[in-house]
């Protein structure tokens, strides 16, 4: 099972060197690999014990004329070699494409990063039936080599994103039954999950990990989700 953390726009340099103390000091006894955290870019720093840092983005260069982006040289400082790509803030309030998408992800896979590919339906398309749910959510995999090896796909359903309302056990297993039987890849769910739901959510077969958004934000919060997840 793994946690994954997505600071998104949260968290200093210096806090986030806290947490990670912090955090480190509650993981003894979870196996490495399993706890990955995704700072914001002024916060990237080298794996540290047993937690691992990814970048939330980065642009599809090694370096270059690219104002504001960061690219495959600042993220090398720190030996970072995981990137989530098409998390849906950044495809609704960053306007990013999946034409994109799709290029930043066959650039971090020609330089063998681990992908955490994000995808996920608004609540407008849900209410549609399965037949749209799937007809959006398999569009979301255009121009996306889903035999890439080294890749992770991120269930997280935008209605449930940052709402406190995460998505039921039974539409999080409809989703991740269909993706594992036609990917076969590594499967995180995100959309609030917490400290409350997550036993019931680690339970589900096809869930092998989760992506937390404001339930990880305090290493306390987050270390106990950890725990009541693995025991699950
Ligand atoms: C996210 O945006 O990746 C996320 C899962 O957020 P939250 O846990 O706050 O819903």
């Amino acid at each position: 099972m793994r946690f994954v953390a997505n600071f998104k726009m949260n968290h200093t340099r210096a806090s986030t060197q806290e947490y990670i103390q912090e955090l480190n000091a509650h993981l003894e006894g979870v196996d490495s690999g399993n706890v990955l955290l995704f700072p914001p870019a002024t916060a990237l720093c080298e794996a540290s014990g047993k937690i691992d840092i990814g970048a939330q983005n980065a642009y599809f260069e090694i370096n270059g004329a690219f104002t504001g982006e960061i690219g495959l040289e600042q993220l090398g400082e720190f030996g970072i070699k995981k990137i989530l790509i098409g998390h849906s803030e950044r495809r609704e309030i960053l306007g990013e494409s999946q034409e994109f998408i799709a290029k930043k992800f066959e650039f971090f896979k020609a330089n063998g990063f681990e992908i955490i590919y994000c995808i996920g339906e608004p609540l407008s398309v849900r209410e549609q039936g399965q037949e749209a749910l799937f007809e959006y959510l398999f569009s979301e995999f255009d121009g996306i080599d889903t035999s890439y090896d080294n890749f992770t796909i991120a269930y997280e359903p935008i209605w449930a994103i940052g709402t406190g309302v995460s998505a039921t056990i039974e539409d999080i297993e409809l989703v991740h039954n269909r993706l594992k039987a036609q990917f076969n890849k590594e499967l995180l769910y995100g959309g609030s999950v917490k400290v409350d739901n997550i036993a019931d959510i680690a339970k589900i077969d096809s869930v092998d990990g989760v992506l937390v958004g404001s339930a990880s934000l305090k290493a306390g919060g987050f270390a106990e989700l950890i725990k009541k997840g693995l025991i699950a």
